[in-house]
């Protein structure tokens, strides 16, 4: 039995603890969902298993872009770009309503970090090492152009402009999709699962002691091969390793605000200079425009990592130098997160300077661990580590693992027939109206489930036949699908992961969190303590997304 339904956690728990794997995977962010996809695919029993939520790490909290790797041109990171760029079309192909392309807009003002020579021969050289299509090659705008683009501009240091295209993306449904594709084709995957100890034989670790965060059980998971792809607490899970004694890690806090795009009326996305030579994004995105990023050595706490006012007012400062007459205050911010980078350690280089790459290391107990990379190159690097694992086997029992073919898996979301997107969208808006939806209901549905859309028109329709509720019907409908196909256990699973309310749309987390608080607890029958646990913590996620408790 393999599914992703939180209403069979007992079943899963009951294989996943008594199984026999050849791989266990430890984090179920994107690095974990990558691996076990492509290790999957090639035919490895795979268990894989999240201490918290899917993407509640690191891939929940990125600029949810899929990237083409501008920024690392500047650090002369030709590799990266090549494949990052390539990596952005594949997950394109596969995964089309979790990669949409976005235009952005690169002013460039006087003494900023881009010059106009950069911008002339840079872009050639991007675009022809990340393989940039034809339609989405960069144009270079003179200064009124680029006012046209974006009136809202700065005037006065402003020399002319690029528009070039990045792809937006959601992090934690491409997390979920890619983890979602993963278990239908065989993984065994478990959230709120944590590896706590490795289990050695013969000097080789055999499998892991694990503890279920929600009964506190504890359970052994055998497998052959481990890894770790646990991201910022790669170090701390090497620790249990008996002969590491190195960490690989410099942790740095990259924080985003979220404020009402009436407050900040941008006619598109902007990629702008800041005073102390970073890059800056702005990004509209329902209604809603998100600003970041910071980057900042951290030490603190992994689980929980905070915006501080200090953040808020490093972003705030470097939108309202570029973006004059629209000045924004700390009571504009609706909603904000922080996310840690887990980049490999280079020691004496600033944060901004540290390489994005990935790296893989191994040790002769047969653990591998993976850190540092990109959301955008997950699918790469997967690729790389389950080669590792090929090279293991072959030596241990002789026989090869077939190639990886991730490249022409369409994700879960992504098993689109038509020839493009735009058309896929028009006949499936048009089969849910045909079903009785609202035309607003449908594109909704279609534009966030993909090829999904019509497991979601189903559960619509059956409300609409059995239930009147006062939660609308797209909240609720949206919240069975979580959990019956993407193991949504928590509230805060909903309103953060699986829907991205509590960032986009704060405003209907407060006004529904009760209803839904009490609806999941009509599915999933929480214990008394388990629902205060769970009320208590979306309070808190509530308040550490605001500013000052706002
Ligand atoms: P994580 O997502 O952190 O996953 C690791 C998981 O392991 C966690 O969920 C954790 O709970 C789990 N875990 C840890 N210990 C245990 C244990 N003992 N047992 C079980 N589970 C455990 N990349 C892009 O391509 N585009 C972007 O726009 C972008 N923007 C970014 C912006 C910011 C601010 C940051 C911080 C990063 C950004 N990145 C971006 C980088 C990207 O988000 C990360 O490289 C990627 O998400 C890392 O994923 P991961 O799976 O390795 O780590």
């Amino acid at each position: 039995m393999n599914s992703f339904s939180a209403k069979n956690r007992a079943a899963i728990i009951q294989q996943i603890t008594t199984s026999q794997f050849d791989l266990l995977i430890i984090g179920g962010g994107i690095t974990g969902a990558g691996i076990a996809l492509d290790a999957t695919a090639r035919g490895l029993k795979v268990a894989l298993i999240e201490m918290q939520d899917f993407a509640s790490g690191t891939s929940g909290r990125s600029t949810k872009l899929i990237h083409g790797g501008l920024r690392y041109l500047k650090q002369f990171e030709f590799r990266l770009v090549a494949e990052v760029g390539k990596e952005r079309k594949i997950i394109h192909r596969n995964a089309p309503h979790l990669a949409r392309p976005e235009k952005m807009l690169l002013p460039i003002v006087r003494h900023g970090s881009i010059s106009k020579f950069f911008a002339w021969i840079g872009m050639f050289i991007y675009e022809w090492l990340a393989g940039v299509k034809k339609a989405e090659r960069h144009k270079i705008l003179s200064k009124e152009e680029t006012l046209l683009a974006e009136p809202l501009l700065q005037k006065d240091n402003l020399l002319g402009g690029v528009l070039f295209y990045e792809y937006r993306t959601d992090d934690a449904r491409l997390t979920l999709e890619v983890m979602k594709e993963a278990v239908s084709r065989g993984a065994t995957v478990i959230n709120y699962f944590k590896a706590t100890e490795f289990i050695y034989q013969n000097e080789k670790i055999s499998g892991a002691k694990t503890e279920d965060q929600i009964t506190g059980e504890k359970h052994d998971i055998k497998a052959k091969y481990i890894i770790n792809a646990s991201g910022p607490w790669v170090d701390e899970l090497d620790d249990l390793e008996k002969n590491n004694h190195t960490h690989k890690l410099q942790i740095t806090k990259g924080v985003h605000i979220v404020i009402d795009q009436k407050k900040l009326p941008v006619k598109q996305s902007v990629y702008f200079d800041t005073n102390d030579k970073r890059m800056i994004f702005v990004i509209p995105r329902e209604g809603k425009i998100y600003i970041g990023t910071t980057d900042t050595f951290y030490n603190g706490n992994l689980e929980n990592p905070k915006v501080t006012v200090e953040d808020q007012n490093y972003l705030l400062n470097c939108i309202n130098h570029f973006f004059p007459a629209n000045k924004l205050y700390l009571d504009d911010i609706e909603s904000s997160w922080a996310g840690l980078r887990p980049l490999i350690n280079k020691p004496g280089k600033g944060p901004s300077e540290i390489s994005r790459r990935d790296e893989i290391f191994t040790y002769s107990s047969g653990l591998i661990t993976i850190a540092g990379g990109k959301l955008t190159g997950y699918r790469k690097m997967a690729q790389r580590v389950v080669n590792k694992i090929g090279e293991r086997i072959r030596h241990d029992e002789k026989t090869n693992l077939p190639n990886s073919n991730t490249d022409a898996i369409q994700l879960s979301g992504g098993k689109i027939t038509e020839a493009s997107f735009s058309e896929f969208v028009k006949n499936k808006i048009s089969d849910g109206i045909n079903s009785g939806l609202s035309k607003e209901i449908a594109e909704a549905v279609v534009m966030r489930f993909g090829s999904n859309a019509d497991e979601v028109y189903k559960i619509i329709e059956h409300l609409n036949k059995t239930e009147n509720h006062e939660l609308p019907v797209l909240l609720r409908a949206q919240l069975i699908y979580a959990i019956e196909h993407e193991m949504c256990i928590t509230p805060s699973d909903f309103f953060i992961r699986r829907s991205g309310l509590l960032y986009f749309d704060i405003a209907t987390v407060k006004r529904w969190k009760t209803s839904v608080i009490s609806y999941m607890q009509g599915i999933l029958l929480y214990q008394p303590e388990i629902l205060e646990r769970y009320s208590k913590e979306l309070n808190r996620a509530i308040d550490d997304c605001s500013v000052n408790g706002k």
